[in-house]
Protein backbone atom coordinates (compact mmCIF):
# COMPACT_ATOMS: atom_id res chain seq x y z
CA UNK A 1 0.00 0.00 0.00
CA UNK A 2 1.49 3.54 -0.75
CA UNK A 3 0.15 5.65 2.43
CA UNK A 4 1.01 9.94 2.44
CA UNK A 5 1.05 10.65 5.76
CA UNK A 6 0.28 14.70 6.29
CA UNK A 7 1.86 16.26 9.03
CA UNK A 8 2.72 19.34 11.06
CA UNK A 9 5.22 17.62 12.81
CA UNK A 10 7.70 14.34 12.67
CA UNK A 11 10.84 13.56 14.52
CA UNK A 12 13.58 14.33 13.72
CA UNK A 13 12.18 17.16 11.80
CA UNK A 14 9.89 19.28 14.04
CA UNK A 15 8.71 18.16 17.13
CA UNK A 16 6.22 19.86 20.18
CA UNK A 17 4.44 16.67 21.07
CA UNK A 18 3.46 13.20 21.02
CA UNK A 19 2.24 14.10 17.19
CA UNK A 20 5.83 14.19 15.85
CA UNK A 21 6.94 10.64 17.46
CA UNK A 22 4.00 9.06 15.90
CA UNK A 23 4.72 10.63 12.22
CA UNK A 24 8.40 10.14 12.79
CA UNK A 25 8.59 6.31 14.12
CA UNK A 26 5.13 4.94 12.33
CA UNK A 27 6.39 5.18 8.63
CA UNK A 28 9.84 2.54 9.47
CA UNK A 29 7.40 0.15 10.66
CA UNK A 30 5.53 0.43 7.51
CA UNK A 31 8.40 0.22 5.30
CA UNK A 32 9.16 -3.11 7.36
CA UNK A 33 5.52 -4.71 6.74
CA UNK A 34 6.26 -4.22 3.20
CA UNK A 35 4.51 -1.10 2.32
CA UNK A 36 5.13 2.74 1.10
CA UNK A 37 4.73 5.24 3.07
CA UNK A 38 6.02 8.67 2.56
CA UNK A 39 5.86 11.88 4.72
CA UNK A 40 4.94 15.90 4.07
CA UNK A 41 5.17 18.40 6.19
CA UNK A 42 6.01 22.03 6.45
CA UNK A 43 9.87 23.22 6.37
CA UNK A 44 9.71 24.98 9.53
CA UNK A 45 13.11 26.73 10.69
CA UNK A 46 13.64 23.97 12.61
CA UNK A 47 14.16 21.51 9.91
CA UNK A 48 17.35 23.24 8.92
CA UNK A 49 18.46 21.66 11.90
CA UNK A 50 18.05 17.69 11.65
CA UNK A 51 21.27 17.11 10.12
CA UNK A 52 19.90 15.54 6.84
CA UNK A 53 21.05 16.60 3.50
CA UNK A 54 17.89 18.18 1.94
CA UNK A 55 17.77 18.97 -1.55
CA UNK A 56 15.24 21.08 -3.64
CA UNK A 57 12.98 19.13 -6.17
CA UNK A 58 12.81 22.70 -8.34
CA UNK A 59 9.16 22.68 -8.33
CA UNK A 60 7.49 25.61 -7.59
CA UNK A 61 3.78 25.63 -7.26
CA UNK A 62 0.99 28.08 -6.46
CA UNK A 63 -2.88 27.75 -4.48
CA UNK A 64 -5.10 30.28 -3.89
CA UNK A 65 -5.45 31.43 -0.77
CA UNK A 66 -8.42 33.90 -0.23
CA UNK A 67 -7.81 36.31 -2.67
CA UNK A 68 -4.17 35.81 -2.64
CA UNK A 69 -2.00 33.59 -4.77
CA UNK A 70 0.53 32.28 -2.58
CA UNK A 71 3.62 30.34 -4.32
CA UNK A 72 5.76 27.27 -2.81
CA UNK A 73 8.57 25.25 -3.29
CA UNK A 74 8.98 21.22 -2.41
CA UNK A 75 12.12 20.23 -0.83
CA UNK A 76 12.87 16.70 -0.41
CA UNK A 77 14.91 14.58 2.38
CA UNK A 78 14.82 10.61 3.51
CA UNK A 79 14.57 9.46 6.94
CA UNK A 80 17.74 7.91 7.53
CA UNK A 81 18.60 3.88 7.68
CA UNK A 82 15.25 3.34 5.85
CA UNK A 83 13.84 4.30 2.38
CA UNK A 84 11.50 7.16 3.04
CA UNK A 85 10.71 10.02 1.46
CA UNK A 86 10.01 12.96 3.29
CA UNK A 87 8.63 16.19 1.07
CA UNK A 88 8.70 19.54 3.27
CA UNK A 89 6.56 22.56 1.79
CA UNK A 90 8.75 25.76 1.60
CA UNK A 91 7.06 29.23 2.48
CA UNK A 92 9.12 30.85 4.48
CA UNK A 93 6.85 33.69 5.21
CA UNK A 94 4.29 31.02 6.82
CA UNK A 95 7.39 28.45 8.15
CA UNK A 96 10.72 30.50 8.75
CA UNK A 97 9.70 30.75 12.28
CA UNK A 98 11.42 31.02 15.76
CA UNK A 99 8.54 28.32 16.72
CA UNK A 100 5.84 26.46 15.23
CA UNK A 101 2.45 27.33 16.23
CA UNK A 102 3.18 30.55 18.66
CA UNK A 103 5.20 32.77 19.82
CA UNK A 104 5.53 34.60 23.63
CA UNK A 105 2.80 32.20 24.43
CA UNK A 106 0.27 33.49 21.50
CA UNK A 107 -0.75 31.38 18.70
CA UNK A 108 0.58 33.30 15.16
CA UNK A 109 -2.36 34.99 14.15
CA UNK A 110 -2.26 33.85 10.31
CA UNK A 111 -2.00 30.12 11.96
CA UNK A 112 -4.94 29.35 9.34
CA UNK A 113 -4.12 30.60 6.57
CA UNK A 114 -0.68 28.97 7.30
CA UNK A 115 -2.47 25.60 7.67
CA UNK A 116 -4.86 26.17 4.67
CA UNK A 117 -1.61 27.00 2.88
CA UNK A 118 0.20 23.63 4.00
CA UNK A 119 -3.42 21.39 2.95
CA UNK A 120 -3.73 22.66 -0.17
CA UNK A 121 0.13 22.08 -0.76
CA UNK A 122 -0.43 18.35 0.23
CA UNK A 123 -3.01 17.80 -2.62
CA UNK A 124 -0.89 19.56 -5.18
CA UNK A 125 2.45 18.02 -4.35
CA UNK A 126 0.79 14.34 -5.44
CA UNK A 127 0.11 15.83 -8.72
CA UNK A 128 3.22 17.65 -8.98
CA UNK A 129 5.48 14.78 -7.75
CA UNK A 130 3.43 11.98 -9.57
CA UNK A 131 2.43 10.16 -5.90
CA UNK A 132 0.89 7.11 -6.03
CA UNK A 133 -1.75 7.47 -3.08
CA UNK A 134 -3.99 4.50 -1.86
CA UNK A 135 -4.34 6.12 1.92
CA UNK A 136 -3.70 9.81 2.53
CA UNK A 137 -3.27 10.31 6.19
CA UNK A 138 -4.20 13.27 7.84
CA UNK A 139 -3.52 14.38 11.73
CA UNK A 140 -4.92 16.96 13.88
CA UNK A 141 -6.28 20.16 13.08
CA UNK A 142 -3.72 21.66 10.86
CA UNK A 143 -4.25 18.76 7.87
CA UNK A 144 -7.85 18.88 8.50
CA UNK A 145 -8.79 20.38 5.48
CA UNK A 146 -6.78 17.85 3.66
CA UNK A 147 -9.93 15.41 3.50
CA UNK A 148 -12.16 18.15 2.54
CA UNK A 149 -10.06 19.13 -0.47
CA UNK A 150 -9.65 15.44 -1.24
CA UNK A 151 -13.42 14.77 -1.41
CA UNK A 152 -14.64 18.94 -2.36
CA UNK A 153 -12.46 19.60 -4.76
CA UNK A 154 -10.16 16.97 -6.35
CA UNK A 155 -13.45 14.40 -6.61
CA UNK A 156 -13.47 14.59 -10.10
CA UNK A 157 -9.75 14.58 -10.79
CA UNK A 158 -9.00 10.87 -12.19
CA UNK A 159 -5.75 10.55 -9.66
CA UNK A 160 -7.30 11.75 -6.93
CA UNK A 161 -10.37 9.22 -7.27
CA UNK A 162 -8.60 6.61 -5.88
CA UNK A 163 -7.30 8.32 -2.91
CA UNK A 164 -8.69 7.25 0.47
CA UNK A 165 -8.54 9.22 3.55
CA UNK A 166 -7.95 8.80 7.53
CA UNK A 167 -7.88 11.16 10.16
CA UNK A 168 -5.87 10.89 13.38
CA UNK A 169 -6.95 12.59 15.81
CA UNK A 170 -3.83 13.07 18.53
CA UNK A 171 -5.78 15.45 20.87
CA UNK A 172 -8.85 16.52 20.44
CA UNK A 173 -8.34 19.70 22.92
CA UNK A 174 -6.49 21.51 20.27
CA UNK A 175 -9.22 21.59 17.62
CA UNK A 176 -8.26 24.89 14.95
CA UNK A 177 -10.68 26.94 15.43
CA UNK A 178 -10.72 30.67 13.73
CA UNK A 179 -13.44 33.72 13.19
CA UNK A 180 -16.22 32.31 10.45
CA UNK A 181 -14.66 35.09 8.07
CA UNK A 182 -11.91 32.74 7.33
CA UNK A 183 -13.83 30.64 5.50
CA UNK A 184 -12.99 32.55 2.92
CA UNK A 185 -9.18 31.65 3.61
CA UNK A 186 -10.38 28.24 2.68
CA UNK A 187 -11.87 28.65 -0.76
CA UNK A 188 -14.56 26.36 0.07
CA UNK A 189 -17.95 27.15 -0.34
CA UNK A 190 -20.01 29.04 2.42
CA UNK A 191 -22.56 25.63 2.37
CA UNK A 192 -19.63 23.98 4.11
CA UNK A 193 -20.31 26.11 6.42
CA UNK A 194 -23.13 24.42 8.76
CA UNK A 195 -22.90 22.92 12.19
CA UNK A 196 -22.80 19.57 10.39
CA UNK A 197 -19.39 20.09 8.76
CA UNK A 198 -17.22 22.97 9.42
CA UNK A 199 -18.79 25.20 11.63
CA UNK A 200 -18.72 24.94 15.58
CA UNK A 201 -20.28 27.75 17.60
CA UNK A 202 -20.05 29.95 14.84
CA UNK A 203 -16.45 29.46 14.12
CA UNK A 204 -14.40 27.78 11.64
CA UNK A 205 -13.15 24.05 13.24
CA UNK A 206 -10.31 22.71 10.97
CA UNK A 207 -10.30 19.40 13.62
CA UNK A 208 -14.28 18.83 12.85
CA UNK A 209 -13.44 19.45 9.38
CA UNK A 210 -11.13 16.43 8.99
CA UNK A 211 -13.37 14.23 11.30
CA UNK A 212 -16.53 14.92 9.00
CA UNK A 213 -14.59 13.91 5.42
CA UNK A 214 -12.15 11.58 6.42
CA UNK A 215 -13.41 8.37 5.16
CA UNK A 216 -12.21 6.34 8.67
CA UNK A 217 -11.40 8.62 11.81
CA UNK A 218 -9.19 6.97 14.86
CA UNK A 219 -7.29 8.21 17.53
CA UNK A 220 -4.44 7.57 19.64
CA UNK A 221 -5.78 4.70 22.50
CA UNK A 222 -9.02 2.56 22.71
CA UNK A 223 -9.88 3.97 25.91
CA UNK A 224 -9.71 7.35 24.61
CA UNK A 225 -12.15 7.07 21.41
CA UNK A 226 -14.45 6.05 23.90
CA UNK A 227 -13.70 8.93 25.99
CA UNK A 228 -14.16 11.53 23.35
CA UNK A 229 -17.83 10.01 22.61
CA UNK A 230 -18.67 11.78 25.70
CA UNK A 231 -18.26 14.90 27.62
CA UNK A 232 -16.31 16.94 28.69
CA UNK A 233 -13.79 14.62 26.64
CA UNK A 234 -15.46 15.34 23.66
CA UNK A 235 -14.91 18.89 24.37
CA UNK A 236 -18.05 19.80 22.50
CA UNK A 237 -16.99 17.25 19.30
CA UNK A 238 -18.78 14.18 21.26
CA UNK A 239 -21.94 14.47 18.90
CA UNK A 240 -19.76 14.26 15.45
CA UNK A 241 -17.99 11.30 16.45
CA UNK A 242 -21.24 9.51 18.19
CA UNK A 243 -22.38 9.88 14.47
CA UNK A 244 -19.27 8.51 12.71
CA UNK A 245 -18.74 6.10 15.51
CA UNK A 246 -18.72 3.41 12.71
CA UNK A 247 -15.63 5.18 10.96
CA UNK A 248 -14.02 5.57 14.42
CA UNK A 249 -11.43 3.39 16.47
CA UNK A 250 -8.30 3.58 18.85
CA UNK A 251 -4.72 2.35 18.19
CA UNK A 252 -2.28 2.54 20.65
CA UNK A 253 1.23 4.78 19.91
CA UNK A 254 4.33 2.91 20.17
CA UNK A 255 7.26 3.75 21.23
CA UNK A 256 10.55 3.74 18.54
CA UNK A 257 12.89 1.22 20.37
CA UNK A 258 16.21 2.41 17.94
CA UNK A 259 15.23 5.77 20.11
CA UNK A 260 14.06 4.49 22.97
CA UNK A 261 16.95 1.49 24.57
CA UNK A 262 18.20 1.56 27.62
CA UNK A 263 20.55 -0.91 26.40
CA UNK A 264 22.03 1.13 24.15
CA UNK A 265 20.85 4.94 24.10
CA UNK A 266 23.88 7.32 24.53
CA UNK A 267 22.09 9.72 26.77
CA UNK A 268 22.74 7.47 29.20
CA UNK A 269 25.88 7.34 31.98
CA UNK A 270 25.23 3.45 31.97
CA UNK A 271 23.64 0.78 29.95
CA UNK A 272 21.35 -1.95 31.07
CA UNK A 273 18.63 -4.64 30.06
CA UNK A 274 15.94 -6.64 32.23
CA UNK A 275 18.87 -8.46 33.88
CA UNK A 276 20.96 -5.65 34.72
CA UNK A 277 18.61 -3.09 35.49
CA UNK A 278 19.40 -3.24 38.95
CA UNK A 279 22.90 -1.98 38.55
CA UNK A 280 22.40 -0.24 35.47
CA UNK A 281 19.88 2.01 37.15
CA UNK A 282 21.70 2.72 39.86
CA UNK A 283 24.53 4.30 37.87
CA UNK A 284 21.94 6.27 35.99
CA UNK A 285 20.29 7.38 39.63
CA UNK A 286 23.22 9.12 41.11
CA UNK A 287 24.13 10.62 37.61
CA UNK A 288 21.44 11.79 37.49
CA UNK A 289 21.52 13.44 40.96
CA UNK A 290 24.77 14.55 40.87
CA UNK A 291 23.74 16.38 37.01
CA UNK A 292 20.85 18.02 38.86
CA UNK A 293 22.52 19.30 42.29
CA UNK A 294 20.26 16.99 44.25
CA UNK A 295 21.95 15.02 47.57
CA UNK A 296 23.16 11.56 45.73
CA UNK A 297 20.92 9.27 48.17
CA UNK A 298 20.30 5.94 46.43
CA UNK A 299 17.48 5.25 49.22
CA UNK A 300 15.66 8.15 48.47
CA UNK A 301 12.43 7.77 45.70
CA UNK A 302 12.76 10.03 42.70
CA UNK A 303 10.08 11.06 41.03
CA UNK A 304 10.23 12.30 37.63
CA UNK A 305 8.28 14.39 35.51
CA UNK A 306 9.03 15.65 31.57
CA UNK A 307 6.46 16.93 29.43
CA UNK A 308 4.36 19.96 28.57
CA UNK A 309 3.40 22.14 31.69
CA UNK A 310 0.05 22.77 31.43
CA UNK A 311 -3.32 21.84 33.36
CA UNK A 312 -3.89 18.67 30.84
CA UNK A 313 -1.12 16.91 32.17
CA UNK A 314 -1.99 17.90 35.91
CA UNK A 315 0.21 20.12 36.74
CA UNK A 316 -2.01 22.16 39.44
CA UNK A 317 -2.56 18.48 41.25
CA UNK A 318 1.38 18.01 41.31
CA UNK A 319 2.94 21.30 42.60
CA UNK A 320 0.03 20.69 45.09
CA UNK A 321 1.40 17.36 46.02
CA UNK A 322 5.07 18.43 45.44
CA UNK A 323 4.78 21.65 47.98
CA UNK A 324 2.98 19.72 51.11
CA UNK A 325 5.44 16.43 50.46
CA UNK A 326 8.92 18.57 50.41
CA UNK A 327 8.04 19.34 53.83
CA UNK A 328 7.69 15.89 55.10
CA UNK A 329 9.38 13.03 53.13
CA UNK A 330 12.38 12.37 51.82
CA UNK A 331 11.22 12.02 48.02
CA UNK A 332 12.97 13.88 45.51
CA UNK A 333 11.72 15.48 42.46
CA UNK A 334 13.07 16.25 38.75
CA UNK A 335 10.78 18.20 36.79
CA UNK A 336 11.37 18.92 32.84
CA UNK A 337 9.04 20.82 30.50
CA UNK A 338 7.97 23.85 29.25
CA UNK A 339 4.30 25.27 28.84
CA UNK A 340 1.93 27.89 31.28
CA UNK A 341 3.54 30.86 32.49
CA UNK A 342 1.99 30.26 35.78
CA UNK A 343 3.84 26.73 36.27
CA UNK A 344 7.09 27.73 35.42
CA UNK A 345 6.62 30.38 37.83
CA UNK A 346 4.98 27.87 41.18
CA UNK A 347 8.19 24.96 39.85
CA UNK A 348 10.53 27.54 39.96
CA UNK A 349 9.95 29.01 43.28
CA UNK A 350 9.06 25.82 44.73
CA UNK A 351 12.83 24.90 43.12
CA UNK A 352 14.52 27.83 44.94
CA UNK A 353 12.82 26.83 48.18
CA UNK A 354 13.74 23.50 48.86
CA UNK A 355 17.02 23.16 46.45
CA UNK A 356 17.68 19.57 47.91
CA UNK A 357 14.62 17.67 46.92
CA UNK A 358 12.92 19.87 43.99
CA UNK A 359 15.19 19.97 40.55
CA UNK A 360 13.37 22.05 37.87
CA UNK A 361 14.46 22.55 34.27
CA UNK A 362 12.12 24.94 32.16
CA UNK A 363 13.61 24.15 28.82
CA UNK A 364 13.42 21.54 26.14
CA UNK A 365 15.82 18.57 26.45
CA UNK A 366 15.70 15.57 24.30
CA UNK A 367 18.73 14.58 26.11
CA UNK A 368 17.71 15.22 29.71
CA UNK A 369 14.48 13.52 28.85
CA UNK A 370 16.36 10.21 28.22
CA UNK A 371 18.10 10.89 31.83
CA UNK A 372 15.10 11.02 33.22
CA UNK A 373 13.28 8.05 32.30
CA UNK A 374 16.44 5.99 33.25
CA UNK A 375 17.66 7.65 36.09
CA UNK A 376 14.44 8.32 38.37
CA UNK A 377 12.67 5.70 40.19
CA UNK A 378 9.04 6.30 39.37
CA UNK A 379 7.57 8.62 36.81
CA UNK A 380 4.65 10.66 37.26
CA UNK A 381 1.75 11.67 34.59
CA UNK A 382 -1.90 12.23 37.00
CA UNK A 383 -3.08 13.82 33.62
CA UNK A 384 -6.57 15.17 34.18
CA UNK A 385 -6.55 13.20 30.44
CA UNK A 386 -4.32 11.60 27.84
CA UNK A 387 -4.79 10.51 24.68
CA UNK A 388 -1.96 8.46 24.36
CA UNK A 389 0.73 9.38 26.47
CA UNK A 390 4.25 7.77 25.12
CA UNK A 391 6.02 8.55 28.64
CA UNK A 392 5.32 6.17 30.42
CA UNK A 393 5.71 3.71 27.76
CA UNK A 394 9.39 4.94 28.03
CA UNK A 395 9.04 4.80 31.45
CA UNK A 396 8.33 1.12 31.25
CA UNK A 397 10.76 -0.19 29.28
CA UNK A 398 13.59 1.73 31.27
CA UNK A 399 12.39 0.46 34.39
CA UNK A 400 11.10 3.20 35.95
CA UNK A 401 7.52 2.42 37.47
CA UNK A 402 5.06 5.06 35.79
CA UNK A 403 2.52 6.32 38.39
CA UNK A 404 -0.85 7.63 35.83
CA UNK A 405 -4.13 8.86 36.45
CA UNK A 406 -7.09 6.40 34.61
CA UNK A 407 -7.70 8.24 31.44
CA UNK A 408 -7.09 8.09 27.93
CA UNK A 409 -4.37 5.76 27.05
CA UNK A 410 -2.73 5.69 30.41
CA UNK A 411 -5.42 3.57 31.67
CA UNK A 412 -4.83 0.64 28.33
CA UNK A 413 -1.50 0.44 29.21
CA UNK A 414 -0.45 0.90 33.15
CA UNK A 415 -2.16 -1.72 35.37
CA UNK A 416 -1.94 -0.83 39.07
CA UNK A 417 -0.25 -2.56 41.89
CA UNK A 418 -2.35 -3.18 44.56
CA UNK A 419 -1.15 -4.75 47.83
CA UNK A 420 -4.39 -6.44 48.97
CA UNK A 421 -4.89 -8.11 45.24
CA UNK A 422 -1.26 -7.79 44.34
CA UNK A 423 -2.13 -8.25 39.87
CA UNK A 424 0.65 -10.59 38.54
CA UNK A 425 0.33 -7.84 35.73
CA UNK A 426 0.64 -4.79 37.50
CA UNK A 427 3.21 -2.60 36.36
CA UNK A 428 2.60 0.37 38.04
CA UNK A 429 0.44 2.78 40.20
CA UNK A 430 -2.87 3.98 39.23
CA UNK A 431 -5.45 6.66 40.97
CA UNK A 432 -8.99 7.34 39.46
CA UNK A 433 -10.62 10.71 40.80
CA UNK A 434 -8.49 13.54 39.57
CA UNK A 435 -7.34 14.87 43.35
CA UNK A 436 -4.52 15.99 44.74
CA UNK A 437 -5.75 13.57 47.72
CA UNK A 438 -5.93 11.24 45.37
CA UNK A 439 -2.75 11.22 43.63
CA UNK A 440 -0.69 12.17 46.82
CA UNK A 441 -2.48 8.44 48.45
CA UNK A 442 -1.43 6.36 45.07
CA UNK A 443 2.13 8.38 45.92
CA UNK A 444 2.34 6.93 48.95
CA UNK A 445 1.51 3.79 47.93
CA UNK A 446 4.20 3.83 45.46
CA UNK A 447 6.93 4.88 47.99
CA UNK A 448 5.83 2.13 50.48
CA UNK A 449 6.53 -0.04 48.07
CA UNK A 450 9.55 1.30 46.67
CA UNK A 451 12.37 -0.59 47.47
CA UNK A 452 10.39 -3.15 48.88
CA UNK A 453 12.13 -6.49 47.58
CA UNK A 454 9.53 -8.33 46.94
CA UNK A 455 7.22 -5.59 44.81
CA UNK A 456 9.81 -3.11 43.26
CA UNK A 457 12.07 -5.77 41.61
CA UNK A 458 9.07 -7.05 39.66
CA UNK A 459 6.65 -4.15 38.81
CA UNK A 460 10.12 -3.30 37.08
CA UNK A 461 10.01 -6.74 35.24
CA UNK A 462 6.87 -6.74 34.14
CA UNK A 463 7.02 -3.14 32.36
CA UNK A 464 10.52 -3.91 31.18
CA UNK A 465 8.99 -7.32 29.49
CA UNK A 466 5.77 -5.58 27.66
CA UNK A 467 6.61 -4.74 24.16
CA UNK A 468 5.14 -1.40 23.55
CA UNK A 469 6.82 -0.88 20.25
CA UNK A 470 5.42 0.42 16.70
CA UNK A 471 5.39 -2.89 15.30
CA UNK A 472 3.02 -4.12 17.19
CA UNK A 473 1.10 -0.51 16.54
CA UNK A 474 2.18 -0.49 12.78
CA UNK A 475 0.22 -3.85 12.32
CA UNK A 476 -2.78 -2.30 13.23
CA UNK A 477 -2.82 0.65 10.89
CA UNK A 478 -2.08 -1.75 7.93
CA UNK A 479 -5.14 -3.31 8.98
CA UNK A 480 -7.28 0.36 9.27
CA UNK A 481 -5.31 1.41 6.04
CA UNK A 482 -7.32 -1.56 4.57
CA UNK A 483 -10.14 -1.06 5.87
CA UNK A 484 -10.22 2.91 4.70
CA UNK A 485 -9.79 1.32 1.43
CA UNK A 486 -13.14 -0.27 1.68
CA UNK A 487 -14.72 2.30 2.62
CA UNK A 488 -13.87 4.77 0.23
CA UNK A 489 -14.75 2.10 -1.83
CA UNK A 490 -18.29 1.96 -1.07
CA UNK A 491 -18.74 5.32 -1.14
CA UNK A 492 -17.63 5.49 -4.98
CA UNK A 493 -13.60 5.60 -5.07
CA UNK A 494 -12.41 4.00 -8.51
CA UNK A 495 -10.55 1.01 -8.12
P1 LIG B 1 1.89 15.24 24.35
O1 LIG B 1 1.92 14.81 22.91
O2 LIG B 1 0.53 15.45 24.91
O3 LIG B 1 2.79 16.42 24.62
P2 LIG B 1 3.11 12.64 24.92
O4 LIG B 1 3.48 11.97 26.21
O5 LIG B 1 2.26 11.87 23.97
O6 LIG B 1 2.48 14.06 25.26
O7 LIG B 1 4.45 12.99 24.14
C1 LIG B 1 5.29 14.01 24.56
C2 LIG B 1 6.65 13.78 23.94
O8 LIG B 1 7.40 14.98 24.01
C3 LIG B 1 7.45 12.75 24.66
O9 LIG B 1 8.35 12.15 23.76
C4 LIG B 1 8.22 13.60 25.70
O10 LIG B 1 9.37 12.99 26.17
C5 LIG B 1 8.52 14.81 24.87
N1 LIG B 1 8.70 16.03 25.65
C6 LIG B 1 7.75 16.87 26.11
N2 LIG B 1 8.30 17.92 26.76
C7 LIG B 1 9.63 17.74 26.70
C8 LIG B 1 10.77 18.49 27.16
N3 LIG B 1 10.60 19.62 27.84
N4 LIG B 1 12.00 18.02 26.88
C9 LIG B 1 12.15 16.87 26.19
N5 LIG B 1 11.13 16.11 25.73
C10 LIG B 1 9.90 16.54 25.97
Amino acid sequence: MNILLATSEAVPFAKTGGLADVCGALPIELVRLGHQPAIILPAYRQVGGCGLPIESMGIDFIVPIGSKMVTGHLLRTMIPGIQVPVYLVQQDQYFDREQLYHTDGKDYADNCERFVFFSRAVLEAIRLLDLQVDVLHANDWQTGLVPAYLRIEYHSVPRYQRIASLFTIHNISYQGQFWHWDMLLTGLDWKYFNWRQMEFHGMLNLLKTGMVFADSINTVSPRYAQEIQGSPLGCGLEGVLQYRRDVLSGILNGIDPREWDPATDPHLPAHYNVESVANGKATCKAALQQELGLPPDPRAPLVGLVGRLTDQKGFDLITDVMQRWVQTSDVQWVVLGTGQPKYHKLLETIAERFRQKVAVRLEFSNPLAHRIEAGADIFLMPSRFEPCGLNQLYSLRYGTVPLVRATGGLADTIIGYDAQTSHPAANGFVFHEYSALALSEALRQACDAYGRGEIWPRLIDVGMRQDWSWARSARQYVELYQKTIERGHNRGLTT
